[in-house]
C-alpha cells in the first residue's frame, strides 16, 4: 500500500530547508503522497530513509517497457483497483497472434490483415500495437524468420512466444535492438530464459501454474537481472483468467512484490466471437497485455472500443475543441448545425452529417465536454452560450442564410436563441441518427 503523507513525513529531514523548492518538510510528504513529487526531489533524505519510503515512491505495480521510439509500448504503473477512484494509466496493449507455422506467402497474408486493422473513433486512430509470434512449429529457424517478418513488414513491437529459451535467444537475436517481449511459456525454462532477456535487454513474460507458483518464480526472475517481468497466471478460458487477473492487481496493489507486476492473458476460445469477448473482458479488468487470435475487424474494433474507453480520465469528458467545423464542401448555403463539445456528440453528429453526404457547419459549443441535455441542465447550453459560439466562429462570414440548426431535445432554446443571436432557428432530429433525413428532405437554405 502507498504510505500517506504523515507517514512519509517520518523518515524526511525536518528541517525545512526548502531545497526541494516546497516550503516544509510536511508540505513535501503530502505532495509525494499524491504522487506530484518524487524522492529524489529531496537531497538530504538519509540512505535508511529511502529504503523505508521505497513503497511509497515505487508503484505497487511495475513499469514494463516494450518496443523502442515509435513502436515502444508501456504497461504496468497502475495504482487502482476501481477506475473511479483516480483512472488507470497504462491502457492494456492488444496482441494479435500470428503462428510461425504459417507459410512465407500465408504469413505475410496475415500480417498484412492485422496491419489494416486501424480504426478512427471520437477522433482518434485505434489499433492492436502488438504482434505475438508464436512457436508453434516447434522450430527455432522458423520462428526466427517469423519474428523477423512480423517486426519488418508491421514496425510493430513485438512479443516472442516459445516454450523454448534457446528459440527465445534465437529470434531475440534477430531483432535485437527493437526490444521484444520475450515469453517463456514452459516454467521451467523461466530461470534460463532470464538469463536471455537480461543478456538482449528485453523484459520477460513468465507463466506458472497458478498464483503461488507464480510468487515463487518471480523472485528468482528478479535474481537474475530481470526487473521488468510480465506474468501469465497459467489459467486460459475466461471465468479462471478474470479471476486469477483480478487476485493480483488486488494482491499488488496490497504491496505484495513478488506479483507487482502486469499481467499477461491470452484468449483460448475456439468461437470467434468469444475471442473477441475474452479479449475485451481482460481489456477491462486487468490485463496488461491481452494477446488473441481474433484478426476481423468485427472482432477487433469492440476489443480496442472498450479499451478506449476503461482508459479514458473518469473525471475528464473527452472533448474536441469548440470551434466551428467543415463537413464535406461546405459552402456559403450549407446548414449550420450546433451541438456541444462533448466528443460523443460532436463525433456522433459529425458522423451523421457525412453520412448524409450534405456539405454542412458543425458549431461546437463549450459545454465543458458535456452532453446536450446535461449541458442544457447545467445551464451549459443555452442562448447565451449558442450565440457567443456563433460569434466566435465567424459563422455568419461563412453562410449567406442566418438559419440555425438546434437539436431537437432542446427546442424549448429555440425563441431564446432567435432573441439573442437574430439567426432564424430551426428545430432538428432528437437523435443524431435522424440528421441525414432531415438534411435531405426538411433543411432548405
Ligand atoms: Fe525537507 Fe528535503 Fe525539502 Fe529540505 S529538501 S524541505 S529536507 S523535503
Amino acid at each position: 500500500m502507498a504510505l500517506t503523507g504523515l507517514e512519509i513525513y517520518k523518515h524526511l529531514p525536518k528541517t525545512n530547508c526548502k531545497d526541494c523548492g516546497i516550503p516544509t518538510c510536511l508540505a513535501f510528504a503530502m505532495k509525494m503522497a499524491a504522487k506530484q513529487v518524487a524522492l529524489e526531489k529531496c537531497p538530504h533524505v538519509t540512505e535508511a530513509g529511502k529504503a523505508a519510503l521505497e513503497s511509497a515512491s515505487r508503484p505497487p505495480i511495475q513499469l514494463v517497457v516494450i518496443g523502442t521510439e515509435q513502436a515502444e509500448v508501456k504497461i504496468g504503473n497502475e495504482t487502482q483497483l476501481y477506475r473511479h477512484e483516480e483512472k488507470f494509466y497504462r491502457p492494456t496493449a492488444v496482441a494479435i497472434r500470428v503462428s510461425d507455422a504459417l507459410d512465407g506467402k500465408a504469413l505475410a497474408e496475415r500480417l498484412e490483415a492485422i496491419g489494416r486493422l486501424s480504426f478512427e473513433r471520437v477522433g482518434t486512430r485505434i489499433r492492436a500495437e502488438l504482434i505475438a509470434v508464436d512457436n508453434v512449429s516447434g522450430d527455432a529457424g522458423k520462428f526466427e524468420r517469423a519474428a523477423r517478418l512480423a517486426a519488418e513488414q508491421t514496425g510493430r513491437a513485438c512479443v516472442l512466444i516459445s516454450a523454448r529459451a534457446d528459440h527465445l535467444k534465437r529470434a531475440a537475436t534477430a531483432l535485437a535492438g527493437r526490444r521484444p517481449l520475450l515469453y517463456v511459456s514452459d516454467p521451467a525454462q523461466a530461470v534460463a530464459a532470464a538469463q536471455v532477456a537480461k543478456d538482449q535487454n528485453c523484459p520477460l513474460a513468465v507463466r506458472a501454474e497458478g498464483l503461488d507458483a507464480l510468487a515463487e518464480l518471480t523472485p528468482k526472475i528478479a535474481a537474475a537481472g530481470v526487473e521488468q517481468i510480465v506474468l501469465d497466471p497459467g489459467t486460459r478460458g475466461l471465468k479462471a483468467t478474470l479471476e486469477a487477473l483480478t487476485r493480483i492487481r488486488r494482491l499488488a496493489l496490497k504491496g505484495f512484490r513478488p506479483l507487482g507486476y502486469p499481467a499477461i492473458a491470452l484468449t483460448a476460445d475456439p468461437d470467434p466471437i468469444m475471442q473477441s469477448i475474452e479479449a475485451g473482458t481482460y481489456v477491462a479488468k486487468y490485463a496488461g497485455i491481452v494477446v488473441t487470435d481474433a484478426v476481423e475487424p468485427w472482432q477487433i474494433l469492440p476489443v480496442l472500443a472498450t479499451r478506449q474507453d476503461v482508459f479514458t480520465d473518469p473525471q475528464k469528458p473527452v472533448a474536441v475543441e469548440p470551434k466551428l467545423y467543415a463537413v464535406g464542401e461546405a459552402g456559403s448555403d450549407s446548414p449550420v448545425l450546433v451541438t456541444t463539445n462533448f466528443s460523443l456528440s460532436y463525433y456522433s453528429v459529425e458522423g451523421e452529417v457525412e453520412a448524409s453526404r450534405v456539405p454542412a457547419y458543425i458549431v461546437s459549443v463549450d459545454t465543458e465536454g458535456t452532453s446536450v441535455l446535461t449541458a442544457w441542465a447545467s445551464d451549459k447550453f443555452n442562448a447565451a452560450t449558442i450565440t457567443k459560439a456563433l460569434k466566435n466562429a465567424a459563422v455568419d462570414q461563412k453562410v449567406t442564410h442566418r438559419k440555425l440548426v438546434i437539436p431537437g431535445l432542446v427546442a424549448v432554446l429555440s425563441a431564446g436563441v432567435e432573441d439573442e443571436s437574430g439567426w432564424s432557428v430551426q428545430i432538428g432530429p432528437k437523435e443524431a441518427s435522424g440528421i441525414p433525413a432531415y438534411l435531405k428532405k426538411q433543411w432548405k437554405a
